[in-house]
């Protein structure tokens, strides 16, 4: 992987260059203020490449994919395939097979709640999931345990916002049938020890998906390394398209688990008795998929590779820390998480203001930050507060815009207060 090592405490360059310039959205006034878009872990904006990639899909090779014997859909279908021989790669995955497109993170995980619900599942099993989970981790797996008389069980996490990892070995036993963690907490930033918990749910007998939205765009995953039975992640939060995702299963797995839904191209043969189904990675993709953005997600993989994900962690690491020491400063606001691993979201509870007024006076001076609960409505009621302000950080923010948003924080909470 090529290392960039031109960067600076304030700001990315990539070939000595602001690495923003690469993203047209961020040049943009809002209010009449130039926009600082800390809204990263919602999704992030996308670079020219992945913009052209997707252009470029539509103006040369549109055309379906496995199925013509024309130009346009060998064409299409073979940057189809590349791309998830790059994801592959990406995530180092032994098999590109492994690989399999959907659409995002939600996708993903309600697919293998469903199959392996339908597979492992029976009344008084149980699923552990942990007190951190976005509800696309939380619901799909109360769906099936709903369906299939199973019970959800969940390990509890310290005021740091840190996974309590005794209680998850006590909650290990022969009835837990798979336990599905994020890697990477979206409104704490905390990143979980996945490979502790991997190790010690299959010395239980129990595979494990780990949802890694959070993930994929601030770490290096390395699936065989992990050791993870099931990964899922989004295309759009990682600087790719929306609308196509990924998820990444071990081929014992997949080749032993019942098929999702039933359509096109997940067929070998179809009679009015029966049907064989096709090989992997097909079986689980019917339907004609998102080809443009699959196509283009290899442009995002590609920016990431050759922008350097060590150099990015390390980059937006300094910039967490910078705008944690200057928050620490204002009085009246707590930081909620304060695990010791984290990446950089960084979520705010103002005393004695509601997170949504904040937000609003921040969008006026134009920083995009999120509010509310972040889709993790149990990590709210745990530290007992409505919501949180959140900023989460990219490659291409800087610490100019950090302390813009310092000053016009300030600014809201003596409009507010
Ligand atoms: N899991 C986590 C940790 C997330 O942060 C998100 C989105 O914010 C999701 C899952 C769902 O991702 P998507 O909406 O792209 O399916």
């Amino acid at each position: 992987m090529e290392v960039n090592t031109e960067n600076t405490v304030r700001q990315f360059l990539y070939g000595g260059e602001p690495i923003a310039k690469q993203f047209p959205a961020l040049h943009q006034s809002v209010y009449g203020k130039p926009l600082v878009y800390f809204d990263n872990a919602a999704t992030t904006q996308k670079p020219f490449s992945v913009i052209h990639a997707i252009s470029d899909y539509y103006n040369t090779i549109n055309s379906n994919i496995h199925r013509g014997v024309h130009y346009l859909s060998q064409k299409a279908t073979d940057a189809y395939e590349v791309s998830r021989k790059a994801v592959a790669s990406f995530i180092n995955a032994r098999n590109s097979s492994e690989v399999i497109f959907t659409k995002g993170t939600t996708d993903g995980i309600n697919l293998i709640a469903d199959v392996y619900g339908a597979y492992a599942l029976k009344e008084g099993d149980s699923v552990i999931i942990s007190a951190m989970e976005h509800h696309s981790n939380i619901v799909p797996w109360q769906l099936m345990c709903d369906k299939h008389g199973a019970q959800l069980k969940v390990i509890p996490m310290n005021e740091d916002g840190e996974l309590l990892m005794d209680e998850f070995a006590n909650l290990l036993d022969e009835r837990v049938k798979i336990v599905a963690v994020g890697y990477v907490s979206n409104t704490l930033g905390t990143i979980n020890p996945v490979k502790e918990i991997i190790e010690m749910a299959h010395a239980n007998g129990t595979p494990v998906l780990i949802d890694a939205a959070q993930a994929v765009q601030h770490l290096s995953i390395d699936v065989q390394d992990l050791d993870c039975d099931f990964l899922a992640f989004s295309g759009h939060k990682m600087y790719g398209p929306t609308g196509i995702g990924i998820l990444y299963g071990k081929e014992e797995w997949l080749e032993k688990l019942p098929p999702y839904q039933g359509g096109g191209d997940m067929i070998k043969t179809v009679t009015f008795t029966g049907t064989e189904y096709n090989e992997l990675p097909f079986k689980y993709e019917a339907g004609t998929p998102h080809i443009d953005g699959a196509i283009s997600l290899k442009a995002a993989v590609d920016f990431i590779n050759e922008t350097g994900i060590g150099e990015i962690a390390a980059f937006e690491n300094g910039l967490l820390h910078y705008v944690t020491s200057l928050v620490n400063e204002i009085p009246g606001i707590e930081i909620i998480g304060r695990a010791k691993a984290k990446t950089s979201a960084l979520s705010l509870s103002v005393k004695g203001v509601h997170p949504y007024d904040v937000g609003v006076l921040l969008d006026k001076m134009g920083i995009a930050v999120r509010t509310g609960h972040h889709c993790t409505q149990p990590v709210m009621d745990f530290y007992c507060i409505p919501g949180t302000v959140r900023l989460s950080l990219a490659v291409y923010n800087t610490a100019d815009e950090i302390d813009y948003f310092i000053s016009s924080l300030k600014r809201a909470i003596n409009m507010l207060v």
